[in-house]
Order: C-alpha cells, then sequence, then structure tokens
C-alpha cells in the first residue's frame, strides 16, 4: 500500500499568530482522525517552522515540510534558506519545483535536479512538483512536457534515492484558479507518469512512489479526486488556509 499524503502549502500567508492558530485548529481536528494510512504534512513559509514545529510536536502523523531551498549547501546567498538548515530546525518534506518558484524565479529542471540533491543528502524529503500550463494542454504534448521535467530533475537519482521522492502532479492551470483538473484528467496523468516512472526505476519502486494532486483541490473535489487508483493525495494551497477546509480535505482520504 503506497502511502498516502495531505500537505498543505500555505504559499506567502499568515503572520506567526494567525499561522499558530491555524495548526492548533488542525491539530486538534485532525488528532482522532489520523491513522497511519495518511500522513499530513504541514508547509508554513520558513520563518514559522521552529513554531510551527513546537506545535505538531507529538503528533506522529502531522509532519513539518518548507517550501523550497537553496541548491548550495552554505555560502554568500543572501536571503537563502539551505536544507541543513531546515533539517536543523525539524523539517522533514521540502517542496521543491512549485510551479510559482520556475514561473517567478526561474527555476530550471536543472536546477531543481541540484534541488533535490542536496535535500536527500541532508535527510530531506522532497515533494517534487511537476505539472503544464494551459497552452500545452490545450496545443502540445503536455504528457510529454510533464514526463521531460521528471527525467531531468529526478532520473539521476539511484532507485534507493528515489524511493524518497513523492511527486506532485499540478496542472499550472489549476493551482489558484478554481479550475479542478477532473478526477479522470488526474488519473490520467498520474497514470501517465507511473508508467513513466515504472520505464526508469522498474514497476515495484513507481508503484510505492506517492503521487499527489495539487490545483484548487478543496473539499467538495477531493473524495472524487482522491478515489482514483494513481492519487496518493493532495498538495493543498488555498484550502490549506482554513482548518475546517483542510482536515475536511484530510479526511476525505
Ligand atoms: P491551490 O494551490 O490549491 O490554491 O490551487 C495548490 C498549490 O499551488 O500547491
Amino acid at each position: 500500500m503506497r502511502q498516502k499524503i495531505v500537505a498543505g502549502n500555505w504559499k506567502m500567508n499568515k503572520d506567526l499568530e494567525r499561522g499558530l492558530e491555524l495548526v492548533s485548529e488542525v491539530v486538534n481536528m485532525v488528532k482522532d482522525e489520523v491513522t497511519s494510512s495518511v500522513t499530513v504534512v504541514l508547509c508554513p513559509p520558513f520563518v514559522h517552522l521552529t513554531s510551527v514545529n513546537k506545535l505538531i510536536a507529538g503528533q506522529s502523523n502531522i509532519k513539518l515540510g518548507a517550501q523550497n531551498c537553496h541548491q548550495k549547501a552554505s555560502g554568500a546567498y543572501t536571503g537563502e534558506v539551505s536544507a541543513e538548515m531546515l533539517k536543523s530546525v525539524g523539517t522533514e518534506y521540502v517542496i521543491l519545483g512549485h510551479s510559482e518558484r520556475r514561473e517567478y524565479f526561474q527555476e530550471s529542471n536543472e536546477q531543481l535536479a541540484e534541488k533535490v540533491n542536496i535535500s536527500l543528502a541532508n535527510g530531506l524529503l522532497p515533494i517534487f512538483c511537476c505539472g503544464e500550463s494551459l497552452d500545452l494542454r490545450q496545443n502540445g504534448d503536455f504528457v510529454g512536457f510533464v514526463t521531460n521535467q521528471l527525467t531531468e530533475s529526478l532520473f539521476h537519482l539511484s532507485a534507493e534515492d528515489f524511493g524518497k521522492i513523492v511527486i506532485a502532479y499540478e496542472p499550472i492551470w489549476a493551482i489558484g484558479t478554481g479550475l479542478t483538473a477532473t478526477a479522470q484528467q488526474a488519473q490520467d496523468m498520474h497514470a501517465a507518469i507511473r508508467k513513466h516512472l515504472a520505464g526508469k526505476y522498474g514497476q515495484a519502486v513507481a508503484d510505492a512512489t506517492p503521487i499527489l494532486y495539487g490545483g484548487s483541490a478543496k473539499p467538495s473535489n477531493a473524495v472524487e479526486l482522491f478515489s482514483c487508483p494513481d492519487v496518493d493525495g493532495g498538495l493543498i494551497g488555498g484550502a490549506s488556509l482554513a482548518s475546517r477546509d483542510f482536515t475536511d480535505v484530510v479526511k476525505a482520504i
């Protein structure tokens, strides 16, 4: 059985007080629900990581995640945060290659390969994002585009290291737009991704890799999305900012 994961990507939202309020509510709401069958990952902004970690201490199925890290180990990179620093404050997961990072910070597949490497070297588990634009979805080889993102950033890994990767398929046209991929569109892409992984690492590794869906996932569509055989959970943006919505998505698993 593949690990089921629901990760909340707060993006650049919530000051400390509001962030901790949200975490306390989520902890209270999911503590009885969360079983070993689902891992909840909270990905607040960097500055809140330490405080959030204190609040989730003792909740074995609620983990701490970051939204990015720098590709270098340390040095003169003003304003950046390293994988080692993240690990040192209790972070276990790191979102890499989110489409907003790719678009606004020009993160390339090659640079993301470096981020994957430094994350793994520091014991962080990457939640690696991939996904196509609306233009590609309508006019291009969108499956080829997405599988190429995975090839260029991940396929240098050994099978053992690849076993630590979580993939998040996030069609860009569905992020924050209210437009969700249909369950069929999500399932088709997740199956294509899994087939691509099997071609490189074999079926057993592909079958063990969690592939999350992201893009306007919310309580009203989560049950349908999560019932797809190749959808193993979600990377949740907007709906992770309200405790009730987020926990309803968790319960949809
Ligand atoms: P959304 O964001 O749920 O607000 O669409 C998802 C994401 O960007 O990870």
